[in-house]
């Protein structure tokens, strides 16, 4: 539940997204965000930001949905790439990007999936391997957000182990502009301002200091991050939810074809409530989630980040779907601006870890059933 400073960032962000709307011109918005300090709630006040946590990061996502108007960069720059430089970044890494992350001046994306691997991560073979005081990345990446925005992306690449020779995750920083580091954009059927794209790291040289904490602890950082950005997933597909939702409604209460407005039919308005209830549970997960984490719990906050971000896709997806029904045929018109959401909303089932990885999650890590694969 809402505490009071939550209800009060609540609202003030919720106006934000007012004032921009569902037009918004995503650049100016990140930057107004930034200034108004919303985009750093999560980090650490030493660096520049709010103090806060997941909790709060995900109202001002979740708000700015629901107004039309998300920023998907806030699930990758301050969740994931904020949250592990600030816990396993050097002092030297943290003066340089948190400050910058937090009012929003610069941008960090982030690069895990890879063509040949996709959801089973653990077989990733972007592979570094240090050159004297530099590291030599290579690889693929795949439908990775933002580069093109991005400062720098955080890539998940592995380094052999000197004792067993077996591979272990590794994060890197690696900036923009750095030679043998080139994307392609991705043509995605989604309406959105951020891009996706395929990267290739052909022999990327990297000074020793863009390694990202520790060497041997790679996966529990990697982890640390990846809490952050299903928790984060779950307020962007929650917003988008309410978003969808709050339009239907408004056209439900006003369209009239027979003799009362089509909302007094229970079959519009029915599927309506669900998706309405569907979306509270979601949130109400989302926030056991966050509070989970921000207390520091990683373990226990896995599980519930992995069930809110399947609640709330799934709560999503559904409330879009039947936001269009609502609006009949204008449900498909670009002025009632829905049907885009259509695409849009699959992405939450999708990405970062799709449903089905989920439901794999709680069979055998919940249920203690057996695995298939
Ligand atoms: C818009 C968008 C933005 C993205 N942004 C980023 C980003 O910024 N950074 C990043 O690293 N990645 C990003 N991704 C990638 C995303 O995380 C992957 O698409 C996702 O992890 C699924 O991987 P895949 O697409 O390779 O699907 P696959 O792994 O090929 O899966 C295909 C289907 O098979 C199912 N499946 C696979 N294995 C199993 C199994 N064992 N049991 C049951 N079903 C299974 C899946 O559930 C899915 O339905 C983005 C994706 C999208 C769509």
């Amino acid at each position: 539940m809402d505490t009071e400073d939550h209800k009060a960032l609540r609202e003030a962000v919720a106006a934000l997204g007012k004032r921009h709307g569902r037009t918004a011109d995503t650049t100016q918005l990140w930057a107004d965000a930034g200034t108004l300090g919303y985009l750093g709630v999560n980090l650490p006040e030493a660096y520049g930001g709010g103090g806060g946590g997941v909790s709060e990061l995900s109202i001002v996502l979740e708000e700015l949905g629901a107004a039309g108007c998300p920023l998907l960069m806030l699930v990758v720059s301050p969740a994931i790439c904020g949250t592990v430089i600030a816990r396993f970044g050097t002092d030297a890494q943290k003066q340089h990007w948190l400050p910058a992350l937090a009012d929003g001046t610069r941008l960090m994306a982030f690069g895990i999936t890879e063509p040949d691997a996709g959801s089973n991560s653990h077989r990733i073979t972007t592979t570094a391997h240090r050159d004297g005081d530099n590291w030599i990345l290579n690889g693929r990446k795949v439908f990775i957000s933002g580069v093109d925005i991005a400062d720098a992306t955080l890539i998940v690449g592995r380094t052999e182990d000197a004792r067993t020779g077996r591979l272990k995750p590794c994060l890197f920083i690696v900036p923009r502009d750095t030679p043998g580091f080139t994307r392609q954009p991705i043509d995605m059927e989604l309406n959105a301002a951020e891009k996706q794209f395929e990267l290739t790291l052909d022999d990327v040289r990297l000074p020793a200091d863009a390694l990202v904490g520790d060497e041997d602890a790679g996966l529990l950082q990697l982890f640390a991050g990846l809490n952050p950005e299903r928790i984060m997933t779950a307020a962007f597909a929650i917003g988008m939810g309410r978003y969808a939702l709050a339009k239907a409604v408004e056209y439900a209460r006003d369209r009239q074809v027979w003799n009362t407005p089509i909302g007094a039919h229970q079959a519009i308005a029915h599927p309506l409530a669900q998706a309405h209830i569907d979306l509270e549970l979601a949130r109400l997960m989302m926030q056991k989630a966050a509070r989970l984490y921000d207390a520091g719990d990683d373990m226990g906050a896995g599980e519930a980040a992995n069930m809110a971000k399947y609640a709330a896709g799934e709560a999503c997806v559904k409330a879009v779907d039947q936001a269009v029904h609502t609006l009949g045929g204008n449900g498909l018109t670009r002025e009632f601006g829905l049907a885009s959401l259509i695409t849009a909303a699959r992405v939450a089932r999708i990405a970062p870890v799709s449903r089905e990885m989920i439901l794999n999650y709680v069979s055998h890590q919940t249920l203690g059933l057996p695995k298939s694969y």
